[in-house]
């Protein structure tokens, strides 16, 4: 039920939300104080739960020019209804703050859904999807890339290029493994790449080669070794990177999510570069987003931080000439967009570094740590990949060194994932004032292939999160889509109480938190992360009005059904940008 004000609601529904009686409510209207503000919009009569610092609930909100103005009780904000507000009735249901997703990959994300990658997530079997390849390539002119995104199998030998060949010989074609560190390349794909038994592993990674024979097996890991095959591959346009980033958003603004932090923000995707800050700029997106720009190399990290940062040369031909436009044309705009750099330790699955199971590292610590001082020394906030509990203590030693070396406070320097760390490393995680940014949904989807880590949970905790929060650990939440298939944050909240896998496994519930303590960190969390906590992450009087309306009350509903609450409208400064369908609100 939605009206503007008087005009359209009727007296016996404004009765009922405000408890006032006739008279006092046309007498109240009628005698809006000059002093007291007009509500753009009003949202009352719900259960909302603020996150504030003491995570009050109440019922009603008040919005005005994109801000929240005030929070309180139905009859408190009355006195802010006036001619031009829009009144939503919430009938009692309940309203959050958005939720913010820490980790994700909005560009692959959108190309994964909108079809421009084959999507092999929920595959199960290697035939099936050799099947769709080869359905896929019925379908592609001869000569034409086949590119797939989503290979969920662990193993690095689960295809090579002598399966993919059997496919097809006449496309190019690239399958990447779900996380996007290591993909498969057919014959084709690699002889156009013009790697063969004489290419050497570009630094940080591996192309696989036949023991007996010295062939590449198609298997290639890591992003230098992918980028000899992507850099033949088409990019999208202009306008396709701008489907892809809305189509993304979209789904994610129909879950409640109102920020997400892209945190591989590719260099070397300049098409979504102006993409992303176009679409920002005439507040197309339905989410506020923050970039974390990916680094892989020292040397792209000192030409790229010099461009951006420190050259004063006008224009550089450079494939971050948006960047450079942006950050110099409009400041403002760059800022709000900007988070820092992201660097990588080590991968995901096989080549995640674990002191029991050594994976793949990136860099070799020298390298790592002068990337890191880099940033750290001129003040950027820098988030970086360690799975692994090996490469978590290496980048804790990268940090710690850098920070004696020079001191900041208040840095804020993430690690993403830290799926299983040592319990002596969170307290270097407190003392150096690390943020995790952590995927507890992980357990749903991929619990159960974690057999290696069930059998070790006697000696350390997967994603420990009560553990971290005793530790005075600051945490956020994110998905990171396509890399993980469940993009849906009320996953997230269900999997940080049930620690449950699809299979029905239990990880540690020592390690469980309240459903409470989950949703702070959704949203408090999250924007901590990003330096927002001031802005966003709770409905308190001055923020910004990102809010939901859900079906159903994430603190009062069984745990096993928190996964299955419904966004019914996202509200993303103060404008509607999701409206549920054929629901009674509507
Ligand atoms: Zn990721």
């Amino acid at each position: 039920m939605e009206k503007n004000a008087l005009k359209k609601i009727g007296r016996r529904d404004f009765l009922k939300i405000s408890g006032l009686t006739t008279v006092g409510i046309l007498a109240g209207y009628t005698r809006i104080e000059s002093s007291t503000p007009t509500g753009d919009l009003v949202l009352t009569n719900g259960k909302v739960i603020t996150v504030d610092p003491v995570d009050s609930i109440t019922q009603s909100v008040a919005v005005k020019e994109g801000k929240i103005l005030q929070v309180g009780g139905n009859e408190k904000i009355s006195k802010y209804i006036g001619l031009g507000t829009k009144v939503i009735d919430l009938m009692g249901k309940t309203v959050t703050p958005g939720l913010i997703d820490s980790h994700a990959h909005l560009p692959f994300f959108g190309l994964r859904e909108n079809g421009w990658f084959l999507k092999l997530q929920g595959v199960s079997s290697k035939d099936e999807i050799l099947e769709l390849l080869a359905q896929r390539a019925g379908k592609t002119p001869k000569g034409e890339w086949i590119s797939a995104w989503g290979v969920e199998s662990l193993s690095l030998s689960y295809l090579n290029k002598d399966d993919l060949d059997r496919v097809t010989t006449e496309h190019p074609m690239l399958v990447v493994f779900t996380g996007g560190q290591w993909g498969f390349a057919n014959s084709h794909a690699l002889r156009i790449a013009g790697i063969n038994k004489y290419t050497p592993n570009p630094s940080g990674s591996r192309i696989k080669k036949d023991l007996s024979t010295g062939e590449p097996t198609g298997l290639l890991i890591h992003y230098p070794a992918l980028n000899l095959v992507r850099r033949h591959m088409p990019v999208p346009d202009h306008d396709q990177a701008e489907d892809s980033l809305l189509f993304a958003a979209k789904l994610y603004a129909a879950e409640g999510v109102t920020a997400v932090h892209d945190n591989f923000f590719s260099l070397g995707s300049p098409y979504f570069h102006k993409a992303y800050f176009e679409l920002a700029a005439l507040e197309k997106m339905p989410l506020r987003i923050k970039l974390w720009a990916y680094m892989p190399n020292f040397h792209i990290s000192t030409r790229v931080f010099q461009l951006l940062f420190e050259s004063k040369d006008l224009y550089p031909k450079s494939e971050i000439k948006d960047l450079i436009f942006y950050n110099r044309e409009n400041p403002k705009l760059f800022t709000s967009l900007w988070g820092g750099f992201k660097m990588a330790v080590d991968g995901g699955g096989p080549t995640s570094h674990w002191y029991n199971k050594p994976g793949v590292c990136l860099h070799k610590q020298e390298e790592l740590s002068n990337m890191f001082k880099l940033f750290h020394k001129a003040g950027h906030q820098v988030s970086v990949h360690a799975v692994g509990d090996n490469a978590v203590d290496l980048i804790l030693d990268v940090i710690e060194a850098a920070n004696r070396d020079y001191p900041r406070e208040g840095h804020r320097h993430r690690i993403e994932h830290a799926l299983s760390p040592k319990t002596y490393s969170l307290e270097r995680m407190n003392r150096l004032g690390m943020v995790i940014s952590t995927h507890p949904q992980w357990f749903f989807a991929w619990g159960d292939k974690w057999s290696g880590l069930k059998m070790r949970e006697d000696f350390f905790g997967v994603i420990p999160l009560k553990s971290y929060l005793k530790s005075n650990i600051s945490l956020a939440i994110g998905a990171d889509p396509p890399a993980f298939p469940v993009y849906k944050p009320q996953v997230a909240l269900a999997e940080a109480v049930n620690r449950v896998t699809q299979g029905g496994y239990r990880f540690d519930p020592s390690e469980s938190i309240s459903i409470q303590e989950a949703l702070k960190i959704q949203t408090m969390g999250s924007a901590y992360a990003s330096f927002q906590e001031n802005e966003i992450g709770s409905i308190e009087k001055g923020k910004l009005a990102d809010m939901v309306i859900w079906d159903r009350d994430f603190y009062t509903v069984p745990p096993d059904k928190i996964k299955d609450v419904k966004a019914e409208r996202t509200i993303l400064g103060g404008k509607i940008v999701y409206r549920c369908n054929g629901t009674k609100l509507s």
